[in-house]
């Protein structure tokens, strides 16, 4: 099947050493290992600091990024006892903007952010009273929530079945394109001023390394880079660990940190709308059709996404774990056109394009493990920041996730994120712990 946008991942993969073929050793201020949505927005905001930056990925926008609805939805997002993360959605979610308008600044080419609304719809009476006790927590937060009469929102959408119990707009719940936004990141990363000494000699386009990052390297008791599975080095004065689920896996983490990351897998899909239905819907559409989410997310080329489910069991997949893990579950894909159905009939007559699985990478209370790591004794780990198990959110998230990085690497840390600490599931640091080592 063919992607409707992007077609692959930003780039494929250099199985030669292209990023290095002369030099197996590579030297940069900042060493971004993984290149998802996360990564290459650090790797953007250090960029913007006047440092030069490499990010370390052997398919770059490959994992949970490639899957990604991109809905920008701290509001629709809020979920029950998750109270404490609605500060960091609504701080990126502000950022946003400014973060759009910066890139494009830069010359990115359209990643398809879109400032238009959502409508959260219900399909049944049990679907709208699960909707209006949302509302009544999201009012509680503060946040912005309208009821439409069904008239209402279908005269703003009309294709919306007439048979919805109910309709909620949400101003403030807008979206990106996930994959356009990776693949200009990576455009304005290899755009280098004259004399401003980003580039990195080695790396392809001055900043892509197209390897897999194997383990951190240690020099004097500090962070010093990173090593490759080809063999080859980076080293870095700070190494930003962003690889997404398979973070707890590089070799050199300090031995007593914990990062629980666990898969929750998610299929969605990609569909083209023949040009007689077009617009499908101009809003996101999200529902709960008998108890079950779904969501619609029009694009601006004639195409929609319907996602997505939740679960945390890979399928049997040929026995290859990666495969495993990206295996499309047909029950998912029945379900989400069913209740897709429900709320827009008009989706029986799309062109199905593209079914797609990735996991998102959750942690124990769905926060990011984002921050520096503590060492035995006073202070931090020096050159090493953790960023990752961005789960649900990380699209939304990634303009915070770059500043409070950004900040960290100059040496300012802000205090309101301090609850993200990567090391909160660890026990405490061990002073036994051997940071000379030069891991291998
Ligand atoms: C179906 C689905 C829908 C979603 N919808 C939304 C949405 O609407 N809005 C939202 O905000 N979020 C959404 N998310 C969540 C979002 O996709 C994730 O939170 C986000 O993509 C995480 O980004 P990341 O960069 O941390 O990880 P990833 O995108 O997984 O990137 C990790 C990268 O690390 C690389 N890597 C791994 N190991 C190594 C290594 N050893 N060396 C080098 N590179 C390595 C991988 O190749 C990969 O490119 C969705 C997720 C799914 C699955």
């Amino acid at each position: 099947m063919v992607p409707p946008s992007g077609g692959s991942p930003a780039s494929t993969p250099d199985t030669a050493a292209g990023s290095g073929v002369n030099s197996p050793v590579l030297h940069a201020d900042v060493a971004v290992i993984g290149g998802g949505v996360i990564g290459h927005c650090i790797a953007w905001e250090a960029r913007l600091s006047g440092r030069s930056v490499v990010v370390i990925d052997d398919e770059p926008g490959s994992g949970a990024s490639w899957a990604a609805a991109g809905m920008l939805a701290p509001v629709s997002e809020l979920h029950y006892q998750e109270e404490d993360l609605l500060e960091l959605m609504l701080e990126s979610s502000h950022l946003w903007p400014a973060f759009a308008a910066s890139l494009a600044r830069a010359g990115a080419p359209d990643f398809g952010y879109l400032t238009t609304p959502t409508l959260a719809v219900g399909a049944d009476a049990a679907d709208r009273r699960a909707l209006m006790d949302l509302r009544a927590v999201q009012q509680a937060n503060g946040l912005l929530v309208e009821t439409l009469t069904v008239r209402e929102a279908r005269a703003k959408e009309p294709l919306l079945s007439p048979a919805i119990s109910c309709a909620l707009d949400i101003p403030a719940d807008h979206q990106v394109d996930p994959r356009r936004l990776i693949a200009s990141l990576r455009q304005v990363l290899a755009g280098h001023d004259q004399g401003s000494g980003t580039a990195v000699a080695g790396a392809r386009e001055g900043f892509a390394v197209h390897h897999r990052a194997t383990a951190l390297l240690w020099e004097d008791g500090r962070v010093s880079g990173v090593k490759l599975a080809s063999g080859g080095t980076v080293r870095a004065g700070e190494t930003i660990v962003a690889n997404g689920l398979q973070a707890a896996d590089l070799g050199g983490l300090p031995d007593w940190i914990q990062l629980p990351l666990r898969p929750v897998y998610g299929d969605i899909l990609r569909l083209g709308v023949p040009l007689h239905l077009r617009p499908l819907v101009t809003s996101t559409v999200r529902g709960l059709v008998h108890g079950v989410p779904v969501y619609i997310v029009p694009r601006q080329d004639g195409t929609v996404v319907i996602g997505a489910t939740q679960r945390e069991d890979a399928l049997p997949a040929a026995g290859d774990t990666v495969a495993a893990g990206r295996a499309v579950s047909a029950g998912g894909v029945y379900q989400l056109l069913r209740d897709a159905q429900v709320l827009l009939p008009a989706v029986a007559e799309l062109e199905l394009l593209e079914c797609t699985t990735r996991a998102r990478p959750a942690t124990p209370d769905n926060a990011p493990l984002l921050g520096r790591v503590p060492a035995p004794g006073p202070g931090h780990i020096p050159g090493l920041i953790i960023a990752t198990g961005f789960y649900r959110h990380g699209v939304l998230l990634s303009p915070a996730a770059a500043l409070i990085c950004r900040g960290l690497l100059d040496g300012k840390e802000d205090p309101r994120w301090q609850a993200l600490n990567p090391d909160r599931f660890s026990s405490q640091p061990q002073a036994a712990f051997q940071f000379t080592k030069e891991t291998a």
